[in-house]
């Protein structure tokens, strides 16, 4: 679908000709004609699809067309779950307003406080924050919601899951009045959460599903090694690095030690690696993502912390050394390379403790996943077979003694549990384990 066709502002068109995209995406093609309309909406749509422009250009173009309610009051509140996220939508909206007379700030949570009250006294006309850190600003009076025209909620699964549901009430809340406009972006919409927020804070919304989060990424190739131990992993990255020609590559691990452990040996070796973790102080992170996006990086070293939302078009290639526990991260981690027509290479270590969370996500994606090869680095680990529980084995014994043949009826080969031991890979049936809130 072309933008001219979605009833945007001439203004707003020549600024999107001038970025040089052929033609909008998907969700920017069914939300922007509903948001346009005065609709609220609630919608989800894969990684790297272009959300971010779907909200921002009719928030823009409301801003530009309608008369503020108020003179001081912010007309657009967009909420993102992490300062990365939000400071990523402001750079999209800060290009956007390029050469206007319209103000924006950014309000993060871990910046100063104070600072940010001054900010406020400038009557900006967007505010793009972190939800925490804006609600504290409410309970100071620092602004005032009443002429707010449109409350975004960017990645709306995800400040749920943080726990961010007080807040974004006590912002809601505060922009009560009828007029306003609410916009609901989420990863999932099969998310409990989202539903019980989205039936409490939006007005008949227009629902926008566009695919599934577990919808395959074809601009990312998937290739999977299976491997034995630390030091297996430790010698396929090296092959890694050494084979493949990446432009930049993200490597993530499942703790904060291994992160800082390979980014020190990346370095030792002349590779210009950074290691990135929650426990970093904010102004070190910011730093740190910073040097990456302007490339003086070539690899970064995180845990989840880095997986979703941010859009780095340079990362060629995303290295799971250790698998995620929950299968929608790894769609998120995979989904930082590809973007934006771009290919990109997903390679994932398999090991025995890795196991477990590859069988979920064979069956999140629902898709048979098949296993390369580095020559001289093939492991022996082949996977895991289900072991039997307790609660099974009794029955054979039993069956045993009274010498009945009934084994086999009491041992039925498709089971929900995943409960591994063994050699060879097992044919079984996958429960998607229910999400757990993500920590920073
Ligand atoms: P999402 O929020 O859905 O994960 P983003 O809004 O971050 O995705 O967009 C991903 C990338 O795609 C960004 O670099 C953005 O500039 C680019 N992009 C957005 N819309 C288009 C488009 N219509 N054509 C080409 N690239 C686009
Ligand atoms: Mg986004």
């Amino acid at each position: 679908m072309q933008f001219e066709d979605l009833g945007l502002d001439k203004r707003l068109l020549k600024t999107i000709e001038h970025w040089g995209f052929d033609s909008a995406t998907d969700v920017q093609a069914s939300a922007i004609p509903v948001v346009n309309a005065g609709k609220d909406l609630l919608a989800s749509s894969k990684t790297g699809s272009g959300k971010t422009l779907a909200f921002l250009l009719p928030a823009m173009q409301r801003v530009m067309r309608v008369k503020a309610l108020t003179r001081r009051d912010p007309r657009v509140v967009v909420l993102a779950p992490t300062r990365e996220l939000a400071k990523q939508v402001y750079g999209e909206l800060r290009k956007l307003i390029a050469g206007t007379q319209y103000k924006a700030v950014l309000i993060l949570g871990g910046e100063n406080f104070n600072d940010q009250a001054k900010e406020f006294r400038k009557d900006p006309v967007f505010v793009v924050a972190t939800p925490g850190r804006l609600a504290d600003h409410l309970e100071h009076r620092h602004l005032s919601l009443e002429g707010l025209e449109m409350l975004i909620l960017d990645e709306a699964d995800r400040m749920l899951d943080l726990g961010f549901a007080p807040q974004l009430k006590a912002i809601n809340d505060a922009a009560g009045h009828r007029r306003r406009q609410t916009l609901m972006f989420s990863a999932t919409l099969d998310h409990r959460q989202v539903n019980d927020i989205a039936a409490d804070m939006l007005n008949e919304p227009k629902r926008v599903a566009i695919g599934f989060v577990n919808e395959e990424h074809k601009d990312i190739e998937q290739r999977f090694y299976l491997c034995d131990h630390l030091d297996h992993k430790q010698a396929l990255l090296d092959r890694v690095l050494a084979e493949e020609e990446y432009q930049q590559l993200m490597v993530f691990t499942a703790t904060r030690a291994d992160t800082e452990r390979l980014a020190s040996m990346f370095v030792e070796r002349g590779i210009k690696a950074v290691a990135l973790s929650g426990e970093m102080s904010q102004s070190a992170r910011n730093r740190i993502m910073n040097e990456f996006e302007r490339g003086l990086h070539r690899v970064l070293v995180t845990t989840d912390l880095a997986s979703r939302g941010l859009d780095i078009s340079n990362v060629s290639h995303v290295v799971n050394f250790d698998m995620p526990k929950h299968s929608e991260e790894y769609v998120h981690r995979i989904g930082r390379t590809g973007r934006a027509g771009n290919k990109g290479i997903a390679i994932s270590f398999v090991g025995p403790k890795d196991w477990n969370s590859f069988k979920s996500i064979e069956g999140f994606l629902d898709k048979k996943m098949t296993f390369a090869t580095f020559e001289g680095l093939e492991g022996k680990f082949k996977g895991l077979v289900p072991q039997r529980k307790k609660a099974f084995s009794k029955k054979p014994t039993q069956a045993k003694k009274t010498n009945k043949p009934t084994s086999k009826k009491a041992a039925p080969k498709k089971r929900n549990k995943s409960f591994y031991q063994g050699v060879s890979v097992g044919e079984d049936v996958f429960m998607v384990k229910k999400k757990k809130p993500v920590e920073e």
